[in-house]
């Protein structure tokens, strides 16, 4: 791989940058150093997503090119037309491509990401920032929480003060939520009488306490209806990555039930892991290798995994692995490249499948390092099996 790279010309990012016409604080927090960074000076400019290698000979080419054109031509045309050039008509990955000044595209990328109402992002701001928190995890082992949250007896509060005293009650709600949030925090509206909060760089404790903010902020904010002030309440769930859930998606559904739990006595704040000690179970289609079971003549025996938790896992199995059986467990050999995710673990219960004649086999192990930890939620991510 490293060969590979010396092959090309590419300068640093930051002359690379530089050339562009674009500066270090154009790319997402985090991303200046380390090759990651190819791929976001390509997306700045054309808004198509490439991995990291693929950017790398991208650059290295549309550099020559550029220098091709520039001797031609006998000035310099920029790089931008020579990206536009590559892409059209060298390697062709754009066929109607639209010239539009930088600062119009923002602003109207923007526009596409928030909510009109209240001026907070949207739902479709919200997919991108939490993908974008587990890709940093994945890369970082930095975790990150979320907070979903609902404005308690809404519908009575319309049927009494009206429809457009609810809209200022949204806009209350929304102004509290942003004044308490940090600046790196993504604040959202999912919908209706929902919002959501995403707070990197947060654990469970520590997404506890702004949840419990948030809630004092809104429930002291008035909201001026006719004949007075009134004050709204919220009720909230926390739930953290990747210790409640090792996908985007399950983390939403985690932090829904602590909000649901929290709607039992409303005006409240709930944390998923404190009510769950355990780890979550993710479903999974992945076929593993156990090898060192002496139950089988310390032959490899091959098992489908159905469900993955840091903790353990629940397998099918042709044979039957018995209780208390050391097995080294292979979980993927490319996950993890050179490494893979390889863990020392228990046969913890063995229970025959009576129509297949399979057995069920649950498995139990320590996934404690951060580093396993990412292998894990990225295997997931590639396995993701029905629930
Ligand atoms: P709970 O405490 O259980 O959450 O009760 P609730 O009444 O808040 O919940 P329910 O889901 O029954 O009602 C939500 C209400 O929120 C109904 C809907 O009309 C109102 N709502 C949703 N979006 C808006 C909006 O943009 N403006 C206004 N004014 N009301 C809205
Ligand atoms: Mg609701
Ligand atoms: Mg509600």
């Amino acid at each position: 791989m490293e060969q590979e790279k010396k092959t090309f010309q590419v300068p640093s990012v930051q002359d690379l940058l530089f050339q562009v016409g674009l500066s270090a604080e154009d790319l997402p927090e985090g991303l200046i150093n380390g090759d990651q960074s190819y791929a976001e000076a390509l997306y700045l400019l054309t808004r198509m997503r490439f991995g990291v290698d693929e950017s790398i000979c991208f650059w290295d080419e549309i550099l020559r090119h550029h220098a091709g054109l520039n001797l031609i031509l006998g000035r310099d045309v920029g790089i931008r037309v020579a990206v536009c050039d590559y892409f059209m008509n060298l390697h062709p990955k754009m066929r109607d491509p639209v010239i539009v000044e930088v600062q119009v595209l923002l602003q109207k990328e923007k526009g596409a990401l928030v909510d009109e109402l209240t001026g907070l992002y949207n739902r479709r701001y919200f997919n991108d920032a939490i993908s974008r928190e587990v890709e940093r995890f994945k890369r970082f082992g930095q975790r990150f929480s979320l907070i979903m949250l609902d404005v308690d007896h809404f519908k009575r509060f319309n049927d009494t003060y009206g429809h457009l005293a609810g809209d200022d009650a949204l806009k209350t709600v929304a102004q509290a939520l942003r004044d308490t949030a940090r600046t790196f925090d993504h604040v959202v509206r999912y919908g209706g009488e929902e919002f959501a909060l995403i707070l990197p760089h947060t654990d469970a404790a520590q997404a506890m306490a702004a949840a419990e903010r948030m809630r004092c902020a809104v429930h002291s904010a008035p909201v001026l209806v006719q004949g007075g002030e009134v004050r709204v309440s919220v009720s909230l769930g926390a739930a953290t990555f990747p210790e409640d859930a090792i996908n985007a998606r399950e983390l939403v559904s985690r932090s829904d039930e602590a909000l649901y739990e929290a709607k039992r006595t409303r005006n409240t704040v709930c944390s998923f892991s404190e009510r769950n000690r355990r780890f979550p179970r993710s479903p999974i289609n992945l076929v593993v290798v156990c090898t060192g079971a002496e139950a089988v003549a310390s032959r490899p025996v091959t098992v489908t995994a159905m469900n993955v938790s840091f903790g353990g896992m629940l397998c099918l199995s042709q044979v039957p692995l018995l209780p208390g059986t050391q097995v080294e467990v292979a979980l993927d050999m490319q996950v993890s490249h050179a490494r893979g995710l390889s863990v020392a673990a228990r046969v913890v219960r063995l229970e025959r499948e009576t129509e297949a004649g399979s057995y069920q086999v649950a498995l139990s192990f320590d996934l404690g390092t951060q580093e396993q930890r990412r292998d894990l939620v990225r295997l997931v991510e590639m396995h993701h099996g029905e629930a």
